[in-house]
């Protein structure tokens, strides 16, 4: 199967020179959005009468369209040009533990319909491909898209992934193909593999707030502590594929035992799953606070999303829980800015709904551990993508694959 779909439907781009301006084109738009002639001008060093002829070449094939005027530089407005966003289409999933989302997008990564939720994941269900095929054909039929006209399916797994070879040492471990093989063959369309956290860098350098940024680092703070990196403008993804394991580094060496092994990670002291177990301990105790009500008196029952809710809610034990955690959280934070000296830290995943009550004891740690000059580089902000910031990943894999190879 010709990987690049956007190739096997369009003869315009198949000419191998200008096929690659073309895509070049392509690529500036959904990058940067609408631009004028001149813009693109600049961005490609080619001629206006050039650019004018092969814009209408693209418009003629339907993937780009005229988009109203720019604002008045003084003389004639000049016309907008951007990407057709119905003339192709884009599968996103992201699959987690215990549910998977899935959806299909337009070019501008907007979803064609409410983000669909499979309940199982790849570690509740015996074999999450069926169920994946059965869905996305329910969402193609339901809907009036072709399948021939999406260029492919995005997906997002946790686990370890091999970036050399493709290849999951955490699930399918069976079957001896790489990831995007074995889906690529599940969907009948091309599939391209990121690992969950590090598809959120991708999500926000391309759609959040890392926009055009080179130096990000995005923290995804949910039950686990994951992170993902912008450096010098691409995804860091390290030797084999295996960066970003934040969560992992010894905080405490006299600390508790971590579910990898090791002793006193920092997932021992502020991950989700480290607070939910702390509430559901202490749930007991003479403290008063909101979660005691709203478990029912069965501590079991008490979720990160219970404690967020809890705080946001003013209720003071999930605040000084959160802020335990942030306090952890910005001891590790400044660590990563000494060795990175980021722009921007983003904080995502469940926990960053708590706002500032995560974020503040984050600043105040860190200000208490790095160099001055350092961390004025270093704005740190929760992330606006929210939970779709991994589906939204999904959309840019797709995008970046396509439009950069020939
Ligand atoms: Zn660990």
């Amino acid at each position: 199967m010709n990987k690049n779909r956007l190739l096997q439907k369009s003869k315009v781009l198949q000419s191998s020179r200008r096929g690659a301006l073309m895509i070049r084109f392509l690529q500036i738009l959904y990058r940067e959005g609408v631009k004028t002639i001149p813009d693109i001008c600049g961005y490609t060093g080619m001629s206006t009468p050039t650019v004018k002829k092969m814009l209408d070449e693209l418009i003629e094939e339907g993937l780009v369209m005229e988009n109203g005027l720019a604002a008045s530089g003084g003389g004639r407005r000049p016309g907008l040009y951007g990407l057709n966003p119905s003339s192709r289409q884009i599968v996103g999933i992201n699959i987690g533990r215990s549910e998977i989302r899935i959806g299909i997008f337009n070019l501008l990564c907007e979803s064609l319909h409410p983000i669909e939720i499979i309940n199982g994941g790849i570690e509740t269900l015996n074999d999450i491909r069926p169920a994946l095929k059965a869905k996305l054909e329910e969402l193609i039929d339901s809907s009036d898209i072709q399948k021939s006209t999406i260029l492919g399916a995005g997906i997002a797994m946790p686990g370890l992934i091999d970036t050399k070879t493709g290849i999951s040492h955490s699930y399918f471990t069976d079957v001896k193909k790489p990831l995007a093989t074995i889906f690529t063959e599940t969907l009948g369309m091309p599939a391209y593999i990121e690992h969950d956290t590090r598809i959120l860098a991708l999500g926000e350098n391309i759609y959040g707030l890392a926009k055009g940024k080179q130096n990000v680092l995005c923290l995804n703070i949910g039950s686990g502590i994951g992170l993902s990196m912008i450096l010098n403008g691409r995804l860091y993804t390290g030797n084999s594929g295996f960066s970003g394991e934040f969560g992992h580094i010894t905080v405490d060496p006299a600390g508790e035992q971590c579910y990898c092994g090791k002793i006193g990670c920092l997932e021992t002291l502020a991950s989700g799953k480290t607070l939910v177990n702390i509430a559901r301990r202490e749930i007991h105790s003479p403290a008063s606070t909101a979660l005691e009500r709203q478990c029912g008196g069965k501590p079991e029952l008490i979720s990160l999303t219970m404690i967020v809710d809890a705080a946001t809610n003013g209720d003071q034990y999930a605040t000084t829980l959160l802020a335990r955690a942030g306090e952890h959280l910005g001891k590790g934070i400044a660590t990563l800015i000494h060795l990175f000296n980021p722009e921007m830290i983003i904080i995502g995943g469940k926990m960053a709904k708590a706002g500032k009550l995560l974020t503040d004891p984050i600043r105040n740690t860190m200000n208490l551990h790095t160099i001055p000059r350092i961390r004025e580089d270093a704005e740190i902000v929760t992330s606006e993508l929210g939970l779709d910031a991994g589906i939204m990943g999904t959309i840019a894999l797709v995008m970046e694959n396509t439009f950069t190879s020939n």
